[in-house]
């Protein structure tokens, strides 16, 4: 049973206004499983009255300019992306772009795939060869008869052995119908209200790289690459901190820019991890007191469902939040789908770090039993570099293994993730392409790249670019690429 909307809050329009054109949208069950359960919603606490009826608005909106632009798209010859941007002039080329893909996703819209092959020169070993490589358009085009898809619960993506327990579901689930932890996932059927938002956000659902793509060659400030993404800058840099030195993994470049956010109040708390109890198990952490901050230096290479407290820091206005590509593309779909409205839009700063793959807790301590015959709390370092997994101990000695060698005890999860170097964040940093003590950071939005000069002009960073050094940009590209060119393709499967 639908009940009368009852806000005066809502952006002047009355309820009797706001529930018809929910109506005409509700075709669209996102919106009306939301509508419905808006007691339910409330009454979990996670969004309030008004920001309830924001998203609501938002989901309507989205709808209506989805069938507008279906119904221009209709009788019309498959087209690329950018010839429907084109084509349709009365939106921003961003929406169109979101909601093509949206409309593929639910049915109506059709994706066609045209594979072309090319010769190209390589290096390989130091000889220059010739070598065969694929192409792929992607066309869409609406369908005749479509057929109408039903988000599900995400289950099925982690069902499927395909989630990357980023955490992102179950902080943006408006029920709280989502238990998650470093391994675990579970939906509590009785509580989830099948909005298909959780489904809609996931990063393992559907691809939203043909839509990144497009939107960011329409920028032309920015620069492309297959393999890194779209970027502004690109450097090789290290702190000028002492203090961050002693804590940092690489360059402490994440440590100096969440120091600056904080010591100038550009954010009021930062989200990050930090050791648990059990040393080297990742904890997410928020932090608005600078006092703190230094506890979170350090890679610990387990995996972190980070993106799980975001719901937690909803009371600040301006957070940064450092995490894996997987966070960073989640983050990029909760502003993308389902309603061009960002759920927490109190992210400011996405700090992405570089990641080829992670492990999960039992086989971090497994590997250093197994590989290294030691216990895992008498480490003080853990790196990947230069094709080695290398650890350091109390004892001052440092060992290692061939990365080949670690390779199984990485979580299977890993294996579907294309992103190496974060590309939907502001600025992303990792160490491939940088001497030792020295991080590669990547900046690829405005906010980010004003962001980094400003730590760099305060003092707090040294930097050079990173085509100027080695192995620099090069070897970045060519690992970057090798990390695309091995992902698994994800297949999801209805009950
Ligand atoms: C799981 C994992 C795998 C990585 N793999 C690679 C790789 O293959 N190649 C590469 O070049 N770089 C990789 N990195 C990034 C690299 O290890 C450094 O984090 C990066 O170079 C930044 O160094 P820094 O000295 O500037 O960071 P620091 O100043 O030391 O700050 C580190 C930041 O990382 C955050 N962090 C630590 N562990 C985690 C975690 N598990 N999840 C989320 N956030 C975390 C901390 O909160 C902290 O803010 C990986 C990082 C992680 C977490
Ligand atoms: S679990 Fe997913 S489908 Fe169910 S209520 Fe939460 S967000 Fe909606
Ligand atoms: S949103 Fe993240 S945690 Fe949730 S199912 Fe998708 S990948 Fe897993
Ligand atoms: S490899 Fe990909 S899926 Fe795995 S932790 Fe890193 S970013 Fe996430």
């Amino acid at each position: 049973m639908v009940q009368v909307v009852n806000s005066n809050s809502f952006k002047g329009i009355s309820p009797i206004d706001l529930m018809e054109a929910t109506y005409q949208a509700s075709g669209n069950f996102q919106i009306r499983a939301f509508f419905e359960a808006k007691d339910e919603i409330l009454k979990a606490g996670k969004f309030s009255e008004n920001q309830f009826y924001r998203i609501l608005d938002a989901m309507v909106d989205a709808e209506t300019e989805r069938k507008l632009i279906l119904e221009r798209l209709k009788d019309k010859n498959p087209l690329f992306l950018e010839e429907i941007v084109k084509e349709i002039k009365d939106f921003p080329a961003d929406n169109i772009i979101r909601d093509v893909i949206y409309l593929k996703e639910q049915g109506y819209v059709q994706e066609h795939v045209e594979v072309k092959t090319k010769m190209v020169v390589k290096k390989i070993k130091g000889e220059e060869k010739e070598v065969e490589v694929k192409e792929y358009f992607y066309r869409y085009q609406a369908k005749e008869q479509p057929i109408e898809h039903y988000f599900e619960p995400v289950t099925i993506v982690f069902n499927a052995g395909v989630c990357c327990q980023c955490g992102w579901c179950s902080s943006i689930c408006p029920v709280n119908a989502i238990e998650l932890t470093a391994d675990t996932l579970e939906v509590d059927n009785d509580t989830c209200m099948k909005c298909g938002l959780c489904f809609s956000v996931c990063p393992r659902s559907f691809s939203i790289d043909q839509a990144y793509k497009s939107i960011k060659k329409l920028d032309k400030s920015l620069t492309w690459s297959d393999k890194i993404g779209a970027y502004i800058n690109t450097y090789t840099a290290t702190t000028t901190k002492d203090e961050i030195k002693e804590v940092r993994q690489d360059g402490g470049i994440v440590t100096s820019i969440l120091e600056y956010l904080l010591k100038n109040k550009l954010v009021d708390a930062i989200v990050a991890v930090k050791h648990s109890k059990d040393i080297w198990r990742p904890e997410p952490i928020i932090i608005d007191d600078i006092k703190d901050l230094y506890e979170t230096g350090g890679t610990k290479y387990a995996n972190s469902p980070s993106l799980n407290i975001i719901s937690d820091a909803k009371k600040y206005d301006k957070i940064a939040f450092v995490g894996v590509p997987c966070m960073m593309k989640a983050i990029e779909k909760g502003v993308l789908f389902p309603s061009g409205l960002p759920f927490f839009n109190n992210i400011k700063y996405k700090i992405g770090l570089f990641c080829m793959e992670s492990f999960p807790y039992s086989e971090i301590i497994k590997l250093t039993k197994d590989k290294f015959d030691k216990e895992i709390d008498q480490l003080t370092k853990m790196n990947i570099d230069k094709g080695k997994f290398i650890i350091n101990l109390k004892s001052g000695e440092e060992l290692s293994v061939d990365l080949k060698e670690v390779q199984s005890y990485a979580r299977d999860n890993c294996h579907f993730c294309e992103d190496l170097t974060s590309d939907y964040a502001d600025i992303s940093v990792g160490s491939i392409g940088s001497q030792a003590g020295f991080s590669s950071v990547i900046t690829r939005t405005k906010d980010g790249d004003k962001l980094f000069n400003k730590v760099v002009k305060a003092g707090l960073i040294e930097t050079k670019s990173l085509k100027e050094v080695k192995p620099g940009q090069g070897l970045l590209e060519r690992i970057a690429g090798v990390k695309r060119n091995k992902c698994k393709a994800i297949e999801l499967h209805s009950k």
